[in-house]
């Protein structure tokens, strides 16, 4: 039997509206627009692109999109000062810095010196912190769209088996811990794992995010299973680029009960939770009600 398709896209352009009519409804109630900061270091085209599309995409939801483009050799002291600035700007409810930042600049020091309660990226020591320890955090949005998708598709996880393969801090390691939060029963599977093929086939639930384009294979997946494809991998087949996952669509889709596509699958969720993030982040800041459905 063919496995379902789970429309990323479909359900992004759900989580957008839901957003957007969030949005709408603060700024009749209170008055308030939320607003997000991204700040672009240097001129990586892959990052421009991101950005651009963030932006477009904060406007279309109704809310203010500041953007801060800075030159390559920005300093260390410049760029934690513009942070201090927007950390202290109340009409700046989310800062995002885009990964990756030039090599002279510590990532870790700049993404720790954003407010909390702004790092819409969920990627601050004390949000990682608050969702380890299961306290009201802000989340990681490719993990967070993963597990809006699941919800969305299978309703209760509790007691499934998830098997997340790939065990990195902006994915991984956040998915694993979002799917034992909904009380799954949870494996991360990484390069030293032993027999990942044994491992995957105990999967209800398999996450591939791997960055290895179509690792996955039918054979791997257990009959039934649902299968999210975080992977966003460039690869030329048949003399063209093509864009393809970490799971092998063809012999996967003919075993696994539900699958998400690459393109179309996890991708248009992430600027989504972005956005998800954002109008959380302000709801939070203002004491007001929070969107439903779009935390974890
Ligand atoms: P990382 O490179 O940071 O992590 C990859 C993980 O995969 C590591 O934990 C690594 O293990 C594991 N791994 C590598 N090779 C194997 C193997 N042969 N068997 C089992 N595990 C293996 O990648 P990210 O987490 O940042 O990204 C993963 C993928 O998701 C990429 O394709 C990326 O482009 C995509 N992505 C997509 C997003 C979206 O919006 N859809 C957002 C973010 C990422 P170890 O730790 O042992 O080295």
């Amino acid at each position: 039997m063919a496995a379902t398709i789970i429309d990323g896209k479909a359900f992004a352009a759900r989580v957008r509206a839901s957003v957007a009519a969030h949005v709408a409804r603060m700024k009749e109630e209170s008055g308030i627009t939320p607003g997000l900061a991204v700040v672009l270091v240097g001129q990586d085209p892959a990052s421009e692109v991101y950005v651009r599309a963030k932006g477009k995409a904060t406007l279309e939801a109704g809310m203010n999109s500041y953007e801060h483009k800075l030159p390559a050799e920005t300093s260390e002291a410049d760029l934690l000062a513009l942070i201090g600035r927007l950390n202290a700007d109340p009409a700046v409810n989310g800062i995002l810095v885009q990964l990756p930042l030039p090599k002279h600049l510590n990532s870790d020091l700049v993404i720790n010196t954003i407010d909390p309660a702004k790092d819409v990226d969920g990627f601050h020591i004390s949000n990682v912190g608050l969702l380890g320890t299961g306290q009201k955090a802000m989340v990681p949005c490719t993990p967070l769209g993963c597990l809006m998708m699941l919800r969305d598709h299978l309703g209760s996880l509790a007691g499934m088996d998830a098997v997340v393969v790939g065990r990195s801090n902006i994915v991984g390691k956040p998915m694993a811990q979002l799917l034992l939060g909904d009380s799954c029963t949870v494996t991360i599977a990484h390069s030293r794992t032993k027999d990942l093929a044994a491992v995957c086939r105990r999967a209800d639930i398999l996450v591939a995010a791997v960055g290895r384009p179509e690792m996955i294979t039918g054979e791997m997946v257990k009959p039934g299973a649902t299968v999210i494809d975080v992977g966003i991998n460039r690869i030329e087949r048949d003399g063209k680029q093509v864009l393809v996952g970490d799971v092998d669509f063809a012999s996967t889709a003919a075993v696994a009960g539900a699958i998400t596509p690459v393109p179309g699958g996890v991708g248009p969720m992430t600027i989504a939770c972005l956005l998800a993030n954002t109008v959380t982040a302000c709801a939070r800041a203002n004491g007001l009600a929070e969107p439903e459905g779009l935390t974890a």
